[in-house]
């Protein structure tokens, strides 16, 4: 009888973190009544035409707590009727710059409604009425924003990608010894990724723009330092840092972050992390900060699994 109630009541008591996903579309545009037509144009880029473009938004939410005696941690059913009522009913189909007052930019509190800035105000929002710990905003399958509470920045990342050759042997090692280390990817003519890499930075979100940092330049110094250099070579031989340095994926990311990490500073964010997808089956992450942020990525984590 005993046994039977703790089987009963599995896991009451013990904490757990659980995800849902919820999509809308919307529209938004970008445009500063205080700026003349040629800045705003010149700052937001097609951002800026009138009347506005759209996105089909994903919003995922992760939320803590302790199970109950149905083994839940939160009803889920309460948990879709949460973000209906507070955030999907009242985004879906409509124009984001009007939408909410966070976003109204006559008055001087309002701000550009970006993805950092659109998944912080649905953190405001949310709050209230679910135990968030994380949530990201996928604004297209490349470009998302994390956030994860006051104070704490919101983190934007960028995805593109390379498409390469690299072979892995060390130049004082035999054939065979590279062999018994590295396998196939020893053999001597190379062989080709489809590389994959997600870019993320951190930084506060500015009050009027609602930006981390001004997008295109982030856009423009991946293009310039990573995917120019890296598209279409052989790592080993055109890429003079590997023809010292082994480049496995890991080496490839570290690589990537140091080339970044400065630059990203001079447009006024940190680079937080780079992840290098070289297949389907194996990735590398470089966090560039954690230690001086004092979090674990297990953090990031709760919101990139999904
Ligand atoms: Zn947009
Ligand atoms: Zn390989």
């Amino acid at each position: 009888m005993t046994e039977m109630k703790s089987i009963a009541r599995h896991g009451q008591g013990r904490s757990c973190v659980i995800t849902r996903r919820a999509c809308f579309s919307a529209s938004h545009r970008y445009w500063l009544p205080e700026l003349s037509a040629d800045d705003n144009a010149a700052r937001f880029g097609p951002c800026s035409f009138a009347p506005g473009h759209g996105h089909n938004y994903e919003l995922i939410v992760s939320m803590a707590g302790d199970l109950d005696a149905h083994g839940m941690v939160l009803n889920l059913s309460e948990v879709k009727h949460a973000i209906r009522a507070e955030v999907t009913g009242q985004l879906d189909f409509r124009f984001l710059n009007e939408a909410w007052p966070e976003f109204d930019l006559s008055g001087p509190e309002g701000c550009l409604p970006t993805t950092e800035a659109l998944v912080r105000t649905i953190w405001h929002r949310l709050r209230a009425h679910l135990p968030i710990t994380a949530l990201r905003l996928y604004e297209q399958p490349g470009l998302w924003a994390d956030y994860l509470g006051d104070p704490m920045d919101a983190f934007l990342t960028i995805r593109t990608h390379f498409a390469a050759a690299h072979r892995l042997a060390r130049p004082e090692l035999s054939q065979e010894e590279n062999e018994q280390i590295y396998g196939k990817c020893a053999r001597p003519h190379g062989h080709g990724h489809n590389y994959l890499v997600d870019i993320t930075v951190r930084g506060g979100i500015d009050p009027r723009t609602g930006m981390v940092c001004d997008l295109s330049a982030l856009q423009r110094l991946v293009d310039d330092l990573v995917v120019e250099p890296f598209d279409h070579t052989f790592l080993n031989k055109d890429v003079p840092f590997f023809a010292e340095c082994v480049p496995t994926a890991e080496n490839i990311a570290l690589h990537i972050a140091d080339r970044l990490s400065t630059p990203i500073k001079a447009i006024g964010a940190h680079l937080h992390k780079v992840r290098l997808q070289e297949s389907p089956n194996n990735a590398a992450e470089v966090y560039a900060e954690v230690p001086q942020l004092e979090m674990l990525p297990a953090v990031m984590d709760a919101v990139a699994a999904i």
